[in-house]
């Protein structure tokens, strides 16, 4: 992709559109191997520093091309090692990456837009309305920021960053190709090497588009669910008057049964206090999923100011949670543990209520990650 300087930037450049880019300059594809493990191995964005490319191809380089990632705007680090990045992208806007670490493994949440068009009722994203869909280069370049804060590591040895789940600001399946490319670059060995079951895109529920996806990539799928029935769905996730639960479900069905293995959906569920966390609500879950493969996480309402919606008791989250039990279901419930990153929060006042909120959520994430190591051996509903 060329950038307002005019140069393409490398960064987000899968392996077969780095070989194209190399055949393009006239110089050999093999090149485009060298130059990926120097940006994503190893953190480069200094042609100088590639020392096993020619000073020649370097010179060259530099006149047309260029290793871009999106601008830090701020790091935060919380003493539970919470990592939490703020980046500028082109349009202006900022957007969030969140590093959540547990035991051996460290998930990283991305953002793939800028906003969201969606407008769920309960998310502060969607509040904000749309604003841009983040490039590829953007989308990678979260991860690349990441790595690079842990001093940048080959994809073959241990790495900080073992799963990455799309949940971040905005709709991934509406910035489509920008996020299969950065996809697949997670996955590319000559990227981060990460394994296809660690990492998840999540979805409000764009149809057309889970069945485009499953023609490109095999990534790890999350549903965003929050509703047993249309008539309540189509109140929070709006999306749904467009594509209701019946296609919906058969879409993910669908793009599960591509995957084939013993990978199953995750159904996520924000409880809502007097909304959507009654024990009729589980009950009509349970039946409405009886024919998809899944697991199912529940997410306690993670509150921000004028949202017009109350998290639940413990007392009527834990019964949601057994009744779904009950009915044969793997469930979770997510454990909201942001208040030292909130203390973290410092700067950037007109952004700390929003940041507040999803780093929240992005706290939940980090048990999603935990099931999505064990979800070989998960036992679920068939
Ligand atoms: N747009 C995608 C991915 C980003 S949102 C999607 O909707 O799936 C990631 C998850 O956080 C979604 O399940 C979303 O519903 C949930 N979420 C958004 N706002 C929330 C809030 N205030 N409290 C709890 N979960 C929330
Ligand atoms: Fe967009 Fe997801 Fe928020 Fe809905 S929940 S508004 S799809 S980011």
């Amino acid at each position: 992709m060329t950038t307002s300087t005019g140069k393409t930037n490398l960064l987000g450049l899968t392996q077969p559109e780095m070989e194209k880019f190399f055949d393009s300059i006239g110089e050999k594809r093999f090149r485009a191997g060298q130059v990926m493990k120097w940006i994503h191995h190893l953190g480069v964005d200094d042609f100088d520093a590639m020392t096993n490319v020619s000073k020649a191809l370097r010179e060259k380089l530099k006149v047309c091309a260029e290793i871009r990632g999106p601008e830090v705007v701020s790091e935060d680090i919380s003493t539970d090692g919470t990592r939490k990045w703020v980046v500028r992208v082109a349009s202006g806007s900022c957007v969030e990456t969140v590093y959540i670490p547990q035991g051996k493994r460290g998930t990283l949440c991305v953002s793939s837009q800028a906003g969201c068009a969606l407008d769920c009722s309960f998310c502060s994203t969607g509040k904000q309305g749309f604003n841009s869909n983040l490039t590829a280069a953007e989308v990678i370049g979260q991860v690349w920021i990441a790595n690079k804060s842990f001093g940048s590591v080959p994809a073959t040895v241990d790495r900080a960053i073992t799963n990455v789940v799309m949940m971040g600001m905005g709709e991934p399946l509406l910035n489509f190709d920008n996020v299969v490319a950065a996809m697949h670059l997670m996955m590319d060995d000559l990227g981060y090497g990460i394994s296809k079951r660690r990492v998840t895109l999540s979805t409000s529920g764009v149809v057309p588009m889970i069945d485009e996806l499953s023609k490109h990539i095999d990534v790890s799928l999350a549903l965003s669910l929050h509703a047993p029935n249309d008539a309540l769905r189509n109140q929070l996730v709006p999306i749904n008057k467009k594509y209701p639960l019946k296609v919906l479900l058969e879409s993910c069905q669908r793009y599960m049964s591509t995957l084939g293995e013993k990978r199953v959906l995750t159904v996520e569920y924000t409880l809502l206090k007097d909304i959507n966390d009654k024990v009729e609500h589980a009950v009509e879950m349970a039946e409405l999923l009886k024919d998809t493969p899944c697991k199912i996480n529940l997410i306690p309402f993670n509150p921000f100011p004028h949202s017009g919606y109350e998290r639940p008791s413990n007392n009527a989250i834990r019964r949601f949670q057994d009744q779904l039990h009950q009915a044969g279901y793997n469930v979770t419930v997510r454990t909201t543990r942001g208040e030292d990153i909130d203390a973290a929060c410092g700067q950037l006042v007109g952004q700390v209520l929003d940041r507040t909120r999803r780093s929240e959520r992005y706290i939940a994430v980090r048990e999603l990650s935990a099931e999505a190591d064990l979800a070989q051996s998960a036992v679920t509903r068939t």
